[in-house]
């Protein structure tokens, strides 16, 4: 009995019943349709990989969808990253100043 609880536990922590979430070491990944196993970002390190694709080096103000594209071919991956990048170019001052480039 004392084992079974013990493993009922474990498979917890691992996200068992998600199937398309992959932990390897302390990462975990996305499986995507075609395969590929996308990093899962936090909300630090999404905030950061944001910034960088809309207006970092390679950034050139890309719109919202630009941006999704851009962040799943680079491998990450975060359940609200749609979202996350409508809201930061809603949120970008230039991009509402000069409207589409
Ligand atoms: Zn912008």
């Amino acid at each position: 009995m004392e084992l079974q609880k013990d493993a009922g536990r474990r498979d917890k922590g691992i996200h068992y019943k998600a199937k398309r979430y992959v932990v390897i070491g302390d990462d975990m990944f996305y499986r995507t349709l075609e395969g590929l196993l996308l990093k899962c970002l936090g909300p630090v390190e999404s905030n950061r990989l944001l910034h960088e694709v809309h207006e970092g080096t390679c950034g050139t103000h890309q719109s919202a969808r630009k941006m999704k594209w851009l962040i799943r071919w680079s491998g990450y991956y975060w359940p609200t990253m749609l979202e996350d990048c409508f809201k930061y170019y809603k949120g970008c001052q230039a991009c509402q100043r000069f409207g589409k480039i």
